[in-house]
């Protein structure tokens, strides 16, 4: 076994033996499901060492963005300050209790409400909650309040139209309100085929929601008439604002006339996004729609801040308590840290950093709607594919080889083939040309050998669906599964 292998073949906690292993045994009558309940957690007892070695092997087995470029389309993979981790650290952020009395938690409250202002500026809408999670339940959350919008008037409207270029979460966010989706193609440009738009329009739409820049990295140049159309049928218009990273300090979802957006923090105000881990999705509202954002609302009286729950159109609670509250403290850090100028510059950079990288690799692979890109660009490995039996997902896989992590594939789905590359401004262009030189080896490269890869990650391929569906954390409980042992 070479010294990688043995260092890949870490047990799982649960698999090791220590001196005195011991269980915990729930004896109690719990309030969760049958099937949920544990009934006993069996832990090693190991010695502090063996655990701090335990958990630097498996973090030695992933890749993350302090490993490596991670240009992961969409999903801003980039460098977060330590500064807004070790503030989020602080004890006055992590032992504050939701349940405080107001008068113990002014210094949230303010800084909450400092942030919602913040978003408002930068978004230039008017009101913003902090609750949600998430992107998608930003999007959610965006949905209940157009639904709450047109009960209000008066109206059933059944439908929202979303752009085929759209992220996935926004069909399924309009679905899960209760809506009918309507996809509308997109043009010879990559950008919404307004004669599509306005053929979807009815007055049964109750939202349009739209990405802008697209999932493309085009900049949707009807967006003003688009506006217009979607006002004009007496329908809201979303900003799925995922990738404000693009255009912070040059304009706005509501310059753009966009009546509700949803942002994330842990793609564009630095925390550190993937893997599951909390994010937060807030929502920003044009003036009239602000009797609709969830409760609690924070509002200050003289100098003093109070969460105000009397809001009789509200739709309700999205969320338990007041967001994630360490999420909302490093994105106010990060602003406060940049101010507006700096802001701009981010945008101005990430727009720069993917030109940049795009005119690098278009000789090898091709370039669906050759426009200048915004903050990520799509190429296509069609032409690999069809000369050398080489896909997108093989030269994922063997950028994984050469110490990068692979840009998104496969989406959006318009484009065949994709890969959507999304550098971030926090890459330095020596590393923007490591990345291009590795894109352009593999598209020359022996195609046998890229098939080959990864040969040198702690996972070869895996079957993802099963993966996904059946999970089998190492070789151990694989081998028990399959009664090899
Ligand atoms: C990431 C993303 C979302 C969803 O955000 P989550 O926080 O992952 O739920 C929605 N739209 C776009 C364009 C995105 O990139």
């Amino acid at each position: 076994m070479s010294y990688r292998q043995a260092r890949y073949d870490e047990p799982l906690i649960f698999e090791m033996e220590g001196e005195n292993d011991f269980c915990l045994m729930n004896d109690d009558e719990v309030n969760v499901p049958e099937g949920m309940v544990r009934k006993e957690l069996c832990l090693p007892e190991v010695p502090e060492m063996e655990v701090v070695r335990h958990y630097v092997n498996l973090s030695q087995m992933n890749f993350g963005v302090d490993n490596g470029m991670y240009p992961l389309g969409s999903c801003t993979m980039k460098y977060n300050p330590k500064y807004a981790d070790k503030l989020s650290s602080l004890p006055e952020v992590t032992s504050v209790h939701p349940c405080q009395d107001e008068d113990s938690i002014q210094g949230a409250l303010c800084l909450m409400r400092e942030l919602e202002k913040a978003l408002c500026a930068i978004s230039m809408m008017d009101a913003v909650t902090l609750q949600p999670a998430a992107g998608a339940q930003g999007e959610f959350t965006g949905m209940l309040i157009a639904k709450a919008y047109h009960a209000d008037r008066g109206q059933t409207r059944t439908e929202v139209i979303v752009p085929d270029s759209a992220h996935g979460t926004n069909p399924a966010s309009a679905a899960m309100a209760g809506y009918t989706v309507i996809e509308v193609p997109s043009g010879q440009d990559g950008c919404v085929d307004l004669e599509a738009l306005e053929a979807a329009l009815s007055e049964r739409t109750a939202a349009v929601m739209v990405t802008n820049p697209n999932t493309l990295g085009l900049f949707e140049k009807d967006i003003v008439r688009m506006a217009e159309m979607v006002h004009a049928a007496g329908a809201l218009l979303y900003y799925d604002g995922a990738n404000l990273n693009a255009i912070m300090g040059t304009t706005s979802p509501g310059t753009m006339d966009f009546d509700i957006v949803h942002f994330n923090l842990h793609k564009t105000f630095a925390t550190p996004h993937g893997g599951g881990g909390p994010g937060a999705g807030p929502v920003g509202v044009k003036k009239f729609l602000e009797p609709y954002l969830p409760v609690p609302r924070i509002v200050s009286d003289e100098g003093r801040y109070r969460l105000d729950y009397e809001r009789t159109d509200s739709i309700g609670k999205v969320r338990s308590m007041f967001g994630n509250f360490a999420v909302l403290v490093r994105a106010y850090a990060y602003i406060i840290a940049q101010g507006g100028d700096g802001l701009k510059e981010t945008s101005q950079r990430a727009v720069l950093n993917s030109n940049y990288l795009k005119s690098k690799v278009v000789a090898a692979y091709d370039m669906p709607f050759a426009q200048l890109r915004k903050h990520e660009f799509v190429v296509s490995a069609r032409r690999l594919a069809k000369e050398k039996g080489v896909h997108a997902t093989d030269v994922a896989k063997a950028l994984l080889d050469r110490g990068f992590m692979s840009p998104t594939v496969y989406f959006p789905s318009l484009v065949e083939e994709a890969l959507m590359i999304e550098p971030t401004e926090s890459e330095s262009k020596d590393t923007l040309d490591r990345y291009a030189q590795a894109l352009l080896d593999i598209a020359a490269g022996d195609p046998a050998d890229i098939k080959a890869s990864p040969r040198y990650t702690s996972v070869s391929r895996v079957d993802e669906v099963y993966a996904a569906k059946e999970l089998i954390l190492s070789w151990r409980i694989y081998q028990r599964k399959a009664g090899l042992k």
